[in-house]
């Protein structure tokens, strides 16, 4: 038994950690909740700025959404850098896709420093538009590069029907500075270089309670204690109890990830681009093929806590409907995964409250984000640095609980009526102009 979810990433997992639970009272200067990117971006950087810390993971090292997610790491947030210039302003505004392009940096950073191999780092996603719209993309790389000094590069429908052999498909954005990775071997690489740099990490240790004590925090396990100066809450959507202003600010959003049985040749049918593939839609796809010559397929949105049972058929459907020369394509792995998104789509980052911090909320966006939101609180506790402040204008708005969540599951539905609406009507426009076969 791994401890994982059945996922083609833990069935390829290298350098697996096999970690004490915590049966003794211990202290240090930072206890960490939760072993995710978030968790371990920040333990890591607390640790090198010399801070000693604990942490403490309920289940496995990546067991989240950071050991079962697509695997794209690009700048950028689960809300759109227009609402976000909107929110804060330009300037402000420059500042945090600045921070989010970090993020993909300090991905990189790591993986070159820590010698993580096994995450199989490979460069560009490619974004495209299911209907035919000029305007979706066409001036991008000239506003990117004017308002935040960020290179991509504009496809016409052509181009990128060269590489995505689909009539479904219309203008693209492709960015050479995304990489894509293989994410519980790069989490797991993370906990490695977290023990290297004295970090000391229990698996099988859910936290129970954070409470006040003696001007710090005590948090309470099953079989021990942790006593610290500061408590950083990383624990996501998949723990709750332990902060209930936390809980309801932040929603439990699913997706679904399929993995393939490996059929290059019947790919290069339909895929020819090692990129990473996404599509515009507000509950798009999102794909890439994989080194050892498998597609790796995820998609769909609910906020339904359940895996439907039929995953694997209703996903090979969704792939099929936009490449049906894969029809034949067989399904090995089919998973479900938990996000936490807050009603801004921005990350959650900062201070509840003296000495207590959170890093939550990071969407489907969160392999560059966590890793800023871990330096970023690092530098706040190690050396009182405030650019976590950045994000405080968006605050920790109220979800709502089971409301909020009925609430927002109705927007998706929404959502997705309108994709559908907006593409059958694109597909007319587009008529016999670009073919509809793929
Ligand atoms: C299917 C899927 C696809 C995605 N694709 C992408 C993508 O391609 N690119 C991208 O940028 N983002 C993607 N995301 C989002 C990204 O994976 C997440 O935003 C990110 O991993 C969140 O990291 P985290 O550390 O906050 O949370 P998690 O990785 O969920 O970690 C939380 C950890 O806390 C532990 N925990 C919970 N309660 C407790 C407790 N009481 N005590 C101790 N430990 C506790 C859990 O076991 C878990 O390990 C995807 C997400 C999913 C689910």
């Amino acid at each position: 038994m791994s401890g994982h979810v059945n996922s083609y990433y833990a069935a390829t997992l290298e350098g697996a950690l096999d970690l004490p639970r915590l049966k003794t009272r211990e202290s240090a200067d930072v206890c960490v909740i939760g072993a995710g990117l978030a968790g371990l971006s920040g333990a890591l950087d607390l640790a090198r700025l010399g801070k000693s810390v604990i942490v403490l993971e309920a289940n496995r090292v990546g067991f989240g959404a950071s050991g079962r997610n697509g695997g794209f790491v690009a700048a950028g947030y689960a809300e759109g850098i227009e609402a976000i210039t909107r929110r804060v302003g330009p300037e402000q505004a420059r500042e945090l896709f600045g921070l989010s392009r970090d993020g993909v940096r300090l991905v990189e950073e790591n993986i070159a420093r820590f010698g993580i191999t096994a995450a199989q780092s490979r460069p560009g996603a490619l974004q495209v538009v299911r209907h035919d719209d000029e305007s979706a993309f066409a001036s991008a790389p000239e506003r990117l590069q004017r308002d935040f000094g960020y290179d991509v590069e504009y496809w016409p429908t052509e181009k990128v029907r060269t590489c995505l052999k689909s009539g479904r498909y219309f203008q693209g954005l492709y960015d050479a500075s995304a990489i894509h990775i293989h994410p519980l071997n790069y989490v797991a690489g993370l906990a490695a270089a977290c023990i290297e740099e004295g970090v000391t990490v229990h698996e099988a240790t859910p936290a129970l309670r954070v409470e006040e004590r003696d001007g710090g925090y005590a948090v309470s396990t099953a079989e021990g204690e942790v006593t610290s100066q500061h408590v950083v809450l990383c624990h996501s959507t998949y723990g709750r109890g332990l902060h209930a202003k936390l809980d309801r600010a932040v929603l439990p959003v699913a997706t679904y990830v399929v993995a393939t049985r490996p059929d290059p040749d019947l790919l290069d049918r339909a895929i020819d681009i090692q990129a990473a593939i996404a599509d515009t839609r507000r509950a798009g796809d999102y794909y890439r093929r994989l080194a050892d010559g498998r597609l790796l397929w995820g998609g769909r949105i609910t906020t339904q806590r359940s895996e439907p049972a039929r995953l694997a058929q209703l996903l090979k459907r969704d792939i099929v409907a936009i490449y049906p020369q894969l029809a034949a394509l067989e399904i090995d792995y089919a998973w479900a995964g938990l996000m936490a998104y807050a009603t801004h789509k921005m990350p959650v980052i900062g201070q509840l409250q003296s000495g207590l911090w959170v890093a939550t909320g990071f969407g489907g966006h969160g392999l560059n984000t966590t890793a800023i939101a871990g330096r970023l609180i690092a530098e706040a506790i190690a050396r009182g640095d405030d650019r976590y402040r950045l994000f405080e204008p968006f605050g920790m708005p109220w979800a709502g609980g089971p409301i909020g969540r009925a609430a927002t599951q109705a927007v998706y539905w929404y959502y997705q009526a309108r994709d559908r609406i907006d593409e059958a009507r694109a597909q007319r426009k587009a008529g016999g102009r670009h073919g509809a076969k793929a």
